[in-house]
């Protein structure tokens, strides 16, 4: 991690192509053999690093998906949306810029958000973390071109919803200003149309203890989505095309709520939640 995180500094500061190109190699024969077949192989993950990458637009549910992995595989999950929040809310010198960008749904600068990133991955260095799910990074192409320079990624999971449902949900979207954990008021209910399918997803509804704490994010209004759904299309679909060239996006439709998806996005990654931290369907 810590050549990850020193060659992440050089790239956001430097425009020299020469410091993006000492690449540290984490990559196992499991990894190799992924990218090989760009399928997901039955494998035993002990002993190597997960390097993964959770795309999808606003809403579909890259954060909860992520961090429920990320618990289940012992890797932390790094989401630079959360990044952005907290030096928001931290009042720091930046704050103040990152509001404005942040509330009419802009992409905030490669070079802040890789600053952002490179901090918290010094962070996990000192207390040992090794590997990642990064949720929200890379969105735009030249990103990506970064992140395959300072490393490589073994999976690119992107996640989709059709575009109606992704806005219900993040009208729907609320989050415990106490304990920080999300949920969601919309029963959604959508009738498929031209050849997309129906989806019904029933509400997360928080404990009692959370219900007077909940908030809801200043970027999840409806006009603020609706631009944040273009720049995706505009600015972060690519990098799905990127990877999708490289033989390492997993497409995963989602089938409807949390009960519904969890178990089939396990099966797709051949993982067992039965198991022990760290151990996958063999
Ligand atoms: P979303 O629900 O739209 O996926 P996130 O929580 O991931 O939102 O991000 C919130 C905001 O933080 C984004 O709208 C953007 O302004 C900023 N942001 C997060 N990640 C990045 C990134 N990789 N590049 C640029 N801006 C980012």
């Amino acid at each position: 991690m810590a050549a990850v995180t020193r060659l992440f500094r050089s790239s956001a500061s430097s425009s020299s192509a020469a410091a993006y190109f000492t690449r540290r190699s984490l990559t196992t024969a499991a990894a190799t053999e992924l990218r090989s077949q760009s399928c997901i192989p039955r494998i035993d993950p002990k002993g190597r690093n997960f390097q993964w990458v959770f795309l999808g637009c606003p809403g579909v549910g890259k954060g909860t998906y992520a961090s429920r992995l990320s618990a289940l595989l012992g890797v932390p999950h790094i989401a630079t949306g959360d990044l952005v929040r907290e030096e928001l809310s931290s009042s720091g010198p930046l704050s103040k810029q990152l509001e404005e960008i942040v509330n009419q749904g802009k992409l905030v600068s490669d070079e802040i958000i890789i600053n952002l990133l490179s901090k918290r991955l010094e962070m996990g260095e000192t207390k040992g973390e090794s590997g990642f799910i990064l949720d929200g990074f890379p969105r735009t192409v030249r990103q990506a071109e970064i992140l395959t320079e300072v490393t490589d990624i073994d999976l690119v999971v992107n996640l989709k919803l059709p575009e109606n449902v992704l806005l219900e949900k993040c009208l729907g979207r609320r989050i415990c200003s106490q304990c920080g954990k999300n949920f969601n008021v919309a029963t959604i209910d959508v009738k498929g149309e031209n050849g997309t399918r129906d989806i019904s997803m029933a509400p997360l509804l928080p404990p009692p203890n959370c219900v007077s704490k909940l908030i809801t994010r200043s970027d999840d209004t409806e006009t603020i989505v609706k631009e944040r759904l273009r720049i995706y299309n505009e600015k972060s679909q690519p990098v799905e095309d990127f990877y999708r060239s490289q033989g390492k996006l997993m497409e995963f439709d989602l089938p409807g709520g949390i009960p519904e998806s969890w178990p089939k996005l396990l099966e797709a990654l051949n993982l067992d939640e039965n198991e022990d931290k760290q151990s996958a369907a063999a």
